[in-house]
């Protein structure tokens, strides 16, 4: 289980995956977005935006595999 949101993993291998914190674009509060990168056929990139404040949410889904 991989703990995000906290310090890197020493010696982990480190996913494409990007995450950092900017505004909420619903409510202003400071949300997680995210930048996810999927080989789906194609790189796919998906951007995500996650908010503990108001419960918005875009994109991709982190929680699902
Ligand atoms: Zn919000």
């Amino acid at each position: 289980m991989i703990a995000y949101g906290g310090c890197t993993e020493p010696g982990g291998m480190e996913p494409a995956d990007e995450r950092w914190e900017a505004s909420c674009p619903r409510c202003g509060e400071p949300a997680e977005h995210g930048r996810v990168e999927r080989a789906e056929g194609s790189l796919n990139i998906y951007r995500t935006v996650a908010c503990d404040h108001c419960g918005h949410h875009e994109g991709f889904d982190w929680l699902s595999p």
